[in-house]
């Protein structure tokens, strides 16, 4: 069997190669390589998707959490509760925008921010609670929604991961006050670059968002707002709306796939992810837990399987947050995953072939253990 990729762009491509191509060749046929009309289509189409009233395309997921956060009127000393167990543009927003990140434990089950030591977390600065759908598994939004109300917090979710997955058939990013999405290559739906975009119903926060991702000018060399320039190019829009149309298929078949690991794996002593029967989990990672995990990889890599290490190091334990006084210990449950967890390859290209390999090959190095 040939190497097994983590996530294989290559073949997520071919298959839409002609349409790919030609939407490119629209682009640059047009002479129009910044905003217009690719750009405008696909607002209006991830607006319809995520069933959101308002879509905001920004440079990337990263900017569209700091946007977010500015137009919720989040600043200096803001305190912003959200999790250590994410990709590190969580938190960044958060500082960027003068504020504090302030970290509450994860389910171990579902990896997500747990409501209840969120709550515990609460001061008379939280202006803001920011879960993130992680791996695509949807974050318990009724119990956000519930601590937002009563204790006065915006809600903003980090749906970087996770376009088209449902909570109690709602889809995330439009659940709370503002979702942010990003378009990086791998993940769900991804262009060939950098890309973004913010949604929301809320129709002041849209307008925020786009006036400060635009240099604070809604009028050509006119500024009323010191903002920034983050922007998603027409090349990308184009090829995004192309793959947009498969993110349904796509995120079924990343669920199928999942559902075969499940099946496949339910013997080995790996803990699988757990999906409740509330969320549609899109699977953006197939992650699993085992404590023999390094050796696993190892093992694993010398036949051409790739795995990821998500995350290897939490939030709170990162050198650039230092100054925020965590200490190794203070979120044990995250501390955990992170020493044990593991992503298989997953995507919708994934053969059952490659899949009966990997099974194959996990079921021989974990007898025993
Ligand atoms: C990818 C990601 C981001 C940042 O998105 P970029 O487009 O890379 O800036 C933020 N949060 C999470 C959870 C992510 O996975």
């Amino acid at each position: 069997m040939n190497n097994i990729p983590l996530i294989d762009l290559r073949a997520q491509y071919l298959e839409l190669k002609d349409e790919i191509d030609e939407a490119i060749r629209r682009v640059m046929d047009s002479g129009e390589y910044i905003a217009g009309p690719e750009v405008e289509a696909l607002e209006k189409e991830i607006a319809a998707t995520t069933e959101s009233s308002f879509a905001v395309a920004v440079g990337n997921g990263t900017d569209a959490l700091a946007l977010a956060l500015e137009a919720a009127g989040i600043g200096p000393g803001d305190e912003v509760i959200t999790t250590a167990f994410t990709f590190f543009a969580t938190a960044e927003a958060i500082v960027r925008r003068g504020a504090v990140p302030v970290f509450a434990d994860i389910d171990k089950t579902t990896y997500n921010l747990c409501p209840e030591d969120a709550e515990r977390r609460i001061t008379n600065r939280t202006k803001a609670i920011l879960p993130v759908h992680v791996f695509g598994q949807p974050a318990e939004m009724d119990a956000f929604a519930d601590l937002a109300a009563r204790h006065g917090l915006v809600v903003i979710e980090d749906a970087c991961q996770s376009i088209g997955a449902t909570y109690k058939g709602r889809q995330v990013g439009a659940i709370g006050d503002i979702g942010c999405i990003s378009f990086f290559p791998t993940k769900n739906l991804g262009g060939y670059g950098d890309g973004g975009i913010v949604v929301t119903s809320d129709e002041r926060a849209a307008d925020r968002v786009r006036l400060l991702a635009r240099h604070g000018s809604r009028k050509k060399y006119f500024h009323e707002a010191i903002g920034v320039n983050s922007r998603l190019d027409p090349l990308q829009a184009a090829i995004i709306r192309v793959k947009l149309a498969r993110l349904h298929d796509w995120n079924e078949r990343r669920r199928q796939a999942a559902e075969y690991y499940n099946t496949g794996l339910r013997d080995t002593p790996l803990r699988l992810p757990a999906a409740p029967r509330h969320a549609g989990h899109v699977y953006h990672l197939y992650v699993t837990q085992f404590h023999g995990r390094d050796a696993l990889a190892t093992k694993l890599s010398q036949d051409g399987i790739s795995t990821g290490h998500y995350y290897p190091c939490p939030l709170h334990l990162q050198k650039a947050l230092a100054g925020l006084g965590y200490k190794q210990g203070d979120l044990p449950v995250t501390e955990t995953a992170c020493a044990h967890s593991f992503a298989l390859p997953l995507s919708p290209h994934l053969t059952k072939e490659q899949q009966d390999y990997i099974i194959g090959k996990v079921m021989d190095y974990t007898q025993g253990w």
